[in-house]
């Protein structure tokens, strides 16, 4: 969608809060006390007031923007930013171009947005052939604790990547890329490497049976008994990177566009950014309307709450 589209569409508040009060008409409204389905709109309050018991929900109930006070046209002008900028934007971009005082709640919005993201992709499971490995993201120096005990010194975090790819027909392999294309991504923080912590992480993500690619280190000793295959990249390192090029393209747009936007990120908020990037590529080449995608989940799925505090 064109800027220009944008705000013939979105350009006030108006026209903001008519789309999404009709996008919440389509999927439906479900009254929370009787589970009826008729409601009245009363205009005024904009609440919806249900035609049995009389119990009554806000326009941003049970949404995206539940509890939120920042206007409809900040939401949707920062959905559109998010969705349409190929990087993505800081909240202190955002904020700017917001013309809004407070750094906080820009930021609250920013990280509740990446949260529905978060919730839509993990409907999604992987399938087929799945490359595995660990990336290691550099991440802020934390701050020393209020109750005076020691933080934590480590400012790298792990994380687990995992990518659904399928083996491209001869024809379509091209000399210096990987013989395979891409499907879908799935970037999950860890605490260590353990066999337990990462194949029950791998178990939630990936269908069963499934042929794992890794690079056959002590986290993977179950993988073949789990998912049935287990083919270990094997040789030098350059042979390894071969084997498993969609993990390590992944990891370093990953970390490039996180340092390129956000420049350092928290070890606490770093999941949220991990599911920003892997909204946007999973949908890289399905979506001709990305904001309308984003919007009928945002009138579907609750945003996860946020501890205060920027990172
Ligand atoms: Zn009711």
């Amino acid at each position: 969608m064109k800027l220009q589209v944008f705000i013939q569409q979105y350009g006030t508040e108006a026209k903001c809060k008519a789309a999404f009060k009709s996008l919440r008409d389509e999927a439906g409204i479900v009254c929370r006390r009787c589970k009826g389905e008729k409601h009245y709109y009363l205009s005024t309050l904009d609440q919806y007031k249900c035609a049995g018991c009389g119990s009554r929900q806000s326009l941003r109930s049970g949404t995206m923007l539940e509890y939120s006070k920042l206007p409809y046209s900040y939401w949707f002008t920062a959905m559109y930013l998010i969705t349409f900028t190929k990087k993505g934007l800081s909240s202190l971009e955002i904020q700017r171009q917001l013309g809004h005082a407070r750094y906080q709640p820009i930021w609250e919005m920013m990280h509740k947005i990446r949260s529905v993201m978060a919730k839509r992709d993990y409907q999604y499971q992987l399938e087929g052939q799945v490359e595995v490995d660990e990336g290691f993201f550099e991440v802020m120096a934390p701050k020393k604790p209020e109750d005076g005990s020691e933080p934590d010194p480590d400012k790298k975090q792990g994380v687990l990547v995992m990518a659904s790819t399928k083996e491209l027909p001869v024809d379509k392999r091209r000399k210096g890329r990987p013989a395979t294309a891409c499907g879908f991504v799935s970037m999950s923080t860890i605490e260590d490497k353990r066999a337990i912590t990462i194949e029950t992480k791998m178990m939630s993500k990936i269908c069963r049976p499934a042929k794992i690619i890794t690079d056959g280190g002590s986290s993977y000793v179950y993988t073949e008994l789990e998912f049935g295959e287990h083919q270990v990249a094997e040789g030098s390192t350059q042979e390894k990177l071969k084997m498993l090029p969609w993990v390590h393209i992944a990891i370093s747009n990953a970390k490039r566009k996180i340092l390129d936007v956000h420049h350092s990120v928290s070890k606490k908020y770093l999941q949220r950014y991990l599911d920003e990037f892997c909204y946007k590529i999973n949908r890289r080449n399905a979506l001709k309307d990305p904001l309308n995608a984003l919007l009928i989940q945002a009138v579907r799925l609750k945003s996860v709450p946020l501890v205060r505090g920027c990172g």
